[in-house]
């Protein structure tokens, strides 16, 4: 690890001054990714600005919602009574993520922030990695891509967002918090992350030393019907295969009247399935109908040498997780 300077600010001006344009600096919470990628080398920062001494924790009620202070911790979320008992698809999400020392560490604001796991970003070792160096290439294509996306990539970056709380968030249609040089502003989460395009370098829509101050949950009263499936290779301690957040609404005949449904595993970021949601908003929770819509939301999926299983896979987990939830208790 190369030295660095280190600051710890106590309010959100501070921190975001300390920060520059980030473009040598970055902020520190948990440290549960950003401390590995520079033990491997990825980030060599210059200046550690450490925000935990600033006032963004605790979890309260927020117009009708949530709202998650962005010191919160993965595990203060995912055990709070208000999340378990309104978002429970927030809950499982989280608590299928990591191990249980890491949720203790990582922090709300930190989670969206995580870089992908593909293998060749992890190792300087290659030289062809456009999201460390661009136009350098990209390993990965003609690599081993078991872990790599299925939709939205492009022919310079085909990685894969980890998060699964952000996926749950995606669907939940969570609103980021951010603050920075130029003041305040809001975030939809389904717009935070972003498609590799011929810009693979950058995962977020964050602006230069914007800083992330909270998460809000919208109200949504239907969410208590929800449900969070996550397939992987082994059973703890392990990024998804594919998975899907899954919240669905049911009329009293038993239809559909809204879904809301986000696949992780697949795409650089979390991935709103809005053909699928389309397709079964007003119908009936069956087989076949759930199986047509996750026809219709993997049409254009492509896969790659060693993940086209992720496709078929896809589909089947769309069909499972509406289906638990459908049968999800809403008391
Ligand atoms: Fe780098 Fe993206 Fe290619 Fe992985 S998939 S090697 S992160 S450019």
């Amino acid at each position: 690890m190369r030295p660095f300077e280190y600051s710890a600010p106590k309010n959100v001006d501070d921190a975001t001054r300390a920060i520059g344009d980030g473009q040598s600096a970055r902020f520190i919470g948990g440290g549960t990714n950003l401390l590995d990628l520079m033990k491997m080398g990825v980030e060599q920062p210059t200046h550690l600005v450490d925000i935990n001494g600033l006032p963004l924790t605790g979890i309260a009620e927020h117009e009708g919602g949530i709202r998650l202070g962005a010191l919160s911790t993965n595990t203060e979320v995912a055990n709070h009574p208000l999340v378990r008992s309104r978002y429970p698809v927030l809950s499982q999400a989280i608590l299928l993520g990591a191990s249980q020392q890491l949720r203790n560490m990582a922090t709300t604001g930190g989670n969206p922030l995580q870089r992908t796991r593909c293998y060749y970003f992890y190792d300087p070792a290659y030289s062809e990695c456009n999201k460390r160096h661009p136009g350098s290439g990209c390993a990965a294509i003609s690599g081993y891509n078991r872990i790599h996306a299925i939709l939205g990539a492009s022919s310079e970056c085909i990685a894969t967002h980890p998060s699964d709380m952000c996926v749950a968030l995606s669907a939940l249609d969570a609103v980021v918090q951010v603050q920075g040089p130029k003041g305040a502003r809001s975030i939809a989460m389904t717009e935070f992350h972003r498609l590799p395009g011929n810009t693979p370098q950058l995962d977020t829509n964050l602006q230069p030393g914007e800083l992330i101050t909270a998460i809000d949950l919208p109200p949504l009263p239907y969410a208590k019907r929800s449900h969070y499936l996550k397939v992987r290779d082994r059973n703890s301690y392990a990024f998804a295969l594919v998975s899907v957040a899954a919240v669905v609404d049911l009329d009293e005949s038993g239809m559909m009247r809204e879904v809301r449904l986000a696949l992780g595993g697949v795409a650089h970021k979390p991935w709103r399935a809005t053909k699928a949601e389309h397709a079964l908003r007003g119908k009936k929770p069956e087989p076949a109908t759930l199986r047509a819509a996750a026809e219709q939301e993997l049409h254009d999926a492509k896969g790659y040498e060693h993940n086209s299983f992720k496709i078929e896979l896809a589909k089947r987990c769309i069909v499972r997780a509406v289906t638990t939830a459908v049968s999800a208790s809403q008391a």
